[in-house]
């Protein structure tokens, strides 16, 4: 059985991080979602809070599941028995984190391959901060998170208001 990781933010998922789930989906048996912890990053939502929204919109995908770990990625996908890392390759602004988070995995894991996965086009320019401004200025985000998500962020903002 042919597992990967699919690790990130995803603060909060959106399409794009739907597409890339459904590709992966299509060429490995089993896809773990790991939320990850990132030091570099202040979530919005707590982890708790993402892995609960992607449970809410990959139930759909019987062979998607997902977690969340704040440790090294390359353990967690030992644990999982998983052989391969998934990530989304935008544009090529993407590339050079990308290229040297492989490779550092690689080093510290050799038995773990990433594998890049272009979204549909349309997706290209989409990520989950400018989908959170946006919703925060009042803006319209329909196209670019699930209704479920979209619920749930705009409850967020407002409880941030008070
Ligand atoms: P991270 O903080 O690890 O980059 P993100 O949630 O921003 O976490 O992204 C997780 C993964 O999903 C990354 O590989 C990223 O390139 C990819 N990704 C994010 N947005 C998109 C998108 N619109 N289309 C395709 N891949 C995406």
């Amino acid at each position: 059985m042919k597992i990967a990781i699919y690790p990130g933010t995803f603060d909060p998922i959106t399409y794009g991080h739907i597409d890339i789930i459904e590709r992966a989906g299509e060429i490995f048996d089993k896809v773990i979602v790991m939320v990850a912890q990132n030091p570099g990053k202040q979530p919005l939502f707590s982890n708790s809070e993402r892995v609960m929204m992607i449970k809410k919109v990959v139930s759909k995908y019987k062979n998607v599941e997902v977690d969340s770990y704040d440790g090294l990625l390359v353990e967690f996908a030992k644990r999982k028995k998983a052989t391969a890392i998934v990530r989304g390759l935008r544009a090529i602004s993407d590339f050079e984190y990308e290229f040297q988070m492989a490779l550092m995995n690689r080093k510290l894991e050799d038995n773990i391959t990433t594998v890049f996965l272009m979204p549909h086009e349309k997706y290209t320019y989409l990520n989950s901060s400018l989908v959170r401004e946006i919703a925060r200025l009042g803006g319209d985000v329909t196209e670019f998170i699930p209704p479920v998500v979209r619920q749930i962020l705009s409850k967020k903002i407002k409880s941030l208001r008070k």
